[in-house]
């Protein structure tokens, strides 16, 4: 055995101070009980009609490199979408574009404008660059508060990221919010809209994300095939921006992450916008359900626009882990965000009405 020596390799500072990810718990085995996972918002559907066959052929040739250029998967996406394929950068999920984002466009110090309570990687994926979070407030009923968000920006932010639906409290930003918010903000700003959810708005005003995009040099979406999509466990998401800042997405990915079995099942899951729409339907459908039971019950849910329902527990700790604990009793594994409120996936139906039970008794 050699001695330690004295000096050791250090990171650079800031990635010490990296929060650590906390990833959605697999349920407690309960003998005798079906558990359910609605700790991560994952699709409770298989991958859809024809992508397993599509990933399997894939898999036939693993002792080969993914085509890097993902050619055929920029083609199907350009098509989807109607944008030119020089407006795409697809990328190892949508968390992988934006560490790309950050990297990319923040020096060490700049800053970042974001909303908080919102998706827990944001602050990981700022600190990883050495970038500084302003994060900002949401509204008392778990929406962007736009306007202090507005206001937040000053000379060295870089980037601002508007999450809509927001993970983990589930309203959207309408477009007239957005327009205002995107008239506020200087055009060396990037504005990143975080769209994870966006095949499950039902909003009375949506946001036309290709049209917003069109209209701002310095806008770009991220979205993910990891949720209406249901493929998470294969890493493949993409962004849409115009043309030199997908250009620089791609200058900075890594080379060959996304696989040659993603890019099959996302090109394979494309085709089947009736059959995924069919699905996030009744996925819509659940959090309808999900949403009128807790509120008859007394419980203050905020609007849903994704596929979870958010249960607010502010400034209770206690009350958040007790409420997570009483669904791990039950089966169901939620998120909790102790003194913020517990994020549940829209599952199975089964485990729907399980939440309804867990919630009713709880208030009880
Ligand atoms: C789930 C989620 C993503 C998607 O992540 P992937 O890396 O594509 O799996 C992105 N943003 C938000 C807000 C999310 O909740």
């Amino acid at each position: 055995m050699s001695d330690t020596p004295a000096d050791l390799p250090t990171p650079r500072s800031n990635v010490l101070a990296i929060p650590a990810y906390v990833p959605g718990k697999p349920p407690t085995a309960r003998p005798g009980l079906t558990s359910y996972k609605l700790s991560s918002n994952e699709n409770p559907f298989p991958p859809l009609p024809g992508v397993l066959e599509a990933a399997t052929a894939a898999v036939a040739h693993l002792n080969r490199y993914p085509d890097m250029g993902s050619t055929d998967l920029y083609a199907a996406l350009g098509a989807h979408l109607d944008v030119p394929t020089d407006h795409l950068a697809v990328a190892t999920g949508s968390v992988g574009l934006l560490y790309q984002l950050v990297g990319a466009y923040c020096d060490p110090g700049d800053e970042v404008v974001h909303a908080w309570r919102s998706f827990e990687a944001y602050p990981i994926a700022l600190a990883t660059s050495g970038a500084v979070g302003r994060a900002v407030p949401l509204l008392a009923d778990g929406r962007h508060d736009l306007g202090a968000m507005a206001d937040a920006i000053g000379e060295r932010t870089r980037v601002v990221v508007v999450c809509t639906p927001n993970n983990p409290t589930g309203p959207a930003v309408t477009q007239a919010e957005l327009d205002a918010f995107l008239a506020r903000v200087p055009t060396r700003v990037l504005v990143v809209v975080d769209e994870a959810y966006v095949e499950f708005v039902r909003s009375d005003d949506p946001i036309d994300g290709v049209a917003t995009m069109r209209a701002h040099a310095n806008v770009v979406l991220t979205r993910t095939f990891s949720k209406a999509y249901g493929l998470a466990g294969l890493r493949v998401g993409y962004a849409v921006a115009h043309p030199e800042v997908a250009a620089t997405l791609r200058v900075v990915s890594l080379p060959f992450g996304v696989s040659a079995v993603a890019q099959a099942a996302a090109i394979a899951s494309l085709a089947e916008q009736e059959a995924m729409v069919a699905r996030v339907d009744e996925l819509v459908a659940r959090r309808g359900h999900l949403l009128a039971g807790l509120r008859a019950q007394g419980w203050p849910v905020p609007d849903a626009q994704g596929n979870f329902v958010w249960l607010p527990f502010p400034g209770e700790p206690a009350a958040t882990l007790a409420f997570a604990a009483a669904a791990d009793e039950a089966g169901i594994v939620v998120r909790p965000f102790p003194g913020d409120g517990v994020r549940i996936s829209v599952g199975e139906a089964e485990a729907c009405e399980r939440v309804l039970a867990v919630a009713a008794a709880f208030r009880g």
